[in-house]
């Protein structure tokens, strides 16, 4: 699967010229360790190799770069700047991860974590994150404004994430889980809310593609729809 991945990517590499800008930077920086739980999307820091996650509003940033006219092949190209504030990121996180169970929801959370993947069936995995999920309960995941057409966003959205993958089974994967989405009544908003793949799962959608449908809906919102989400101020 990773090496199929990294075909495809390698594919997109060589159309780049066929892309739009915001789409070669995404697929640059989306990160393809099945070792790194920080991704989706990642700086890989050339020096040390260490994966620093990259948040939606700096992967804006470099889109922003790149359509300036700068210069970013490869992941070393990422400016200075940008890689300084991922090392200050980092620090802070690990900071962070030492008070775990402590105070998480400090003035430098500015996110609800919404990668965390709330799966009653995986108790376990619940228990190990229980700090954070009791977190995001009590706060609830702040809700998201789509604009427009709900059923229409939920086309875009399949698109969006089909658009990002070259293999044609998981392009008509992800417009599948659309199409499950919007027979079942549902759209986006509900779909971000619940931050359940397992619904996807019992309707037939691979597992990878029904976390991806279920995980990255504020992301497209952000840079694509380019609509102002509805945050909760910690
Ligand atoms: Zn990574």
């Amino acid at each position: 699967m990773l090496n199929n991945r990294d075909t495809q990517l390698d594919a997109e590499e060589n159309a780049y010229g066929k892309h739009p800008i915001w789409r070669r930077v995404y697929a640059l920086m989306k990160c393809d360790s099945s070792a790194c739980h920080l991704g989706p999307y990642c700086w890989l820091d050339p020096v040390g190799k260490k994966h620093y996650r990259l948040r939606t509003q700096t992967l804006r940033r470099l889109v922003t770069y790149a359509e300036k006219g700068g210069v970013l092949e490869s992941h070393k190209y990422v400016p200075d700047e940008i890689q300084e504030e991922l090392y200050i990121e980092e620090q802070q996180r690990l900071e962070k991860e030492k008070r775990k169970g402590g105070n998480i929801a400090g003035p430098r959370t500015p996110y609800p974590p919404i990668n965390i993947n709330v799966l009653p069936s995986h108790p376990a995995r619940v228990d190990i994150t229980a700090p954070t999920v009791s977190s995001v309960k009590s706060k609830g995941v702040s809700p998201l404004t789509i604009p427009g057409f709900r059923d229409v966003a939920v086309k875009e959205y399949g698109e969006w994430l089909a658009s990002n993958v070259s293999d044609e089974t998981l392009k008509a994967t992800f417009r599948q889980a659309s199409d499950v989405t919007l027979s079942d009544g549902f759209d986006l908003e509900h779909i971000y809310k619940d931050q359940n793949p397992e619904f996807f799962v019992g309707k037939g959608i691979k597992p990878g593609i029904a976390r991806s449908f279920v995980e990255n809906i504020r992301d497209w919102l952000e840079n694509v729809k380019k609509a102002v989400p509805v945050l909760e101020v910690v």
